[in-house]
């Protein structure tokens, strides 16, 4: 490796070589420039942190609801408004010395120190594993998931913030399961929260929703193959192939349309999981068709949703062409 070591190798590096995959590079070369040459893992993590607008959007919504209010009760600062959005705060007094200003910011440092050695981690309780706080590597996954959107509004990622949660919190029993979490952006989720609550609680309760009499909601334990936290699979008791697997929500739904997001990200997960245990248990499994039947005259009959996962093998029909387009026999080839 050749030492970038001059002001125009540094320059050329970032304006020429660096290959960005996200905002990392030129943010820690920044820290290092801002510390003097050189930082610590943390002191870097902490300017990556910066940059984060998940974190910053959660901690500028605390600021508003929260200390911005109380600091304006007491008359230590007021807001500065654009119109009615509150965009900043000033200090109500501006007039100290920079002697006064140092013996304020030690006052300040040492609240903080004294507070955090009090409550110790317990202060970021907010933030950790039992209020539903989503550990990075999660984070990514769930995201990378829903391909960087709201899985509500469709939103990507480069115009809204987005939040990863637990669906059922863990609460109410969810799990940490990744099947458990949806990547929602600041807007769905607070709406979902703050003005939707009872219907959010509905669409939580309606994931326990089971119908007396359906085969799907009354399958017996021992058929379940595989579940995650909203959908399970079992074996089709008539098989069209060996291993004709069912990806079925456990909720009670009929039509695949009536599902929602998350619902469609646990069955995706199942199929993906299915799908590779098939291969595994079977190396002759070369294709698969996958599919719906939504509605009696696409020729559903069982009225719970299920998704068929069907393994196909070389020869298995004397020609396979159109597969799926087989739904009407005479229209298969073409
Ligand atoms: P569909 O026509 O898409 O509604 O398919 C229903 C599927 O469920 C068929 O492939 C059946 O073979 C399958 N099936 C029906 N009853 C059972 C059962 N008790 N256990 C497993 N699979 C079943
Ligand atoms: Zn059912």
């Amino acid at each position: 490796m050749t030492a970038k070591g001059n002001t125009t190798d540094l320059m050329h590096f970032i304006s020429k070589q660096m290959r960005m995959s996200h905002i990392y590079q030129p943010v820690m070369i920044k820290a290092l420039l801002e510390n003097g040459g050189q930082a610590t893992t943390q002191e870097i993590a902490k300017s990556l942190l910066a940059y984060d607008q998940s974190q910053v959007e959660y901690y500028s919504l605390r600021t508003k609801a929260m200390v911005g209010k109380v600091l304006t009760n007491n008359g230590v600062v007021e807001p500065i408004k654009d119109g009615r959005q509150i965009t900043g705060y000033r200090l109500t007094e501006t007039t100290h010395t920079d002697t006064q200003r140092a013996a304020l910011q030690a006052m300040c440092d040492k609240a903080i120190s004294a507070f955090i050695s009090k409550r110790g981690e317990a202060i970021w309780g907010h933030r950790g594993p039992d209020s539903g706080y989503v550990s990075g590597s999660v984070r990514y996954n769930v995201l990378k998931r829903a391909k960087h959107r709201c899985e509500l509004c469709g939103g990507h990622e480069d115009r809204v913030a987005l939040h990863v949660d637990h669906i059922i919190p863990r609460s109410k029993g969810g799990a940490d399961d990744i099947s458990n979490f949806q990547a929602l952006c600041m807007t769905c989720n607070t709406n979902k929260r703050d003005t939707d609550d009872t219907d959010f609680r509905g669409v939580l309760d309606s994931y326990s929703d089971r119908e007396t009499g359906c085969i799907f909601c009354e399958i017996g334990a021992g058929r379940i193959i595989a579940e995650n936290e909203l959908s399970f699979a079992i074996r089709d008791a008539f098989p069209v192939t060996e291993h004709h697997t069912l990806v079925i929500p456990k909720r009670h739904v009929s039509d695949y349309f009536d599902l929602h997001q998350p619902e469609r990200n646990a069955i995706e997960e199942m199929l993906h999981a299915q799908r590779q245990s098939i291969l595994e248990q079977d190396n002759t499994v070369t294709g698969f068709n996958v599919g719906i039947n939504a509605g009696a005259s696409a020729g559903q009959t069982v009225f719970h949703v299920h998704v068929h996962l069907i393994p196909r093998r070389d020869g298995d029909v004397v020609d396979p062409t159109g597969g799926v387009r087989g739904v009407i026999p005479s229209k298969q080839g073409y």
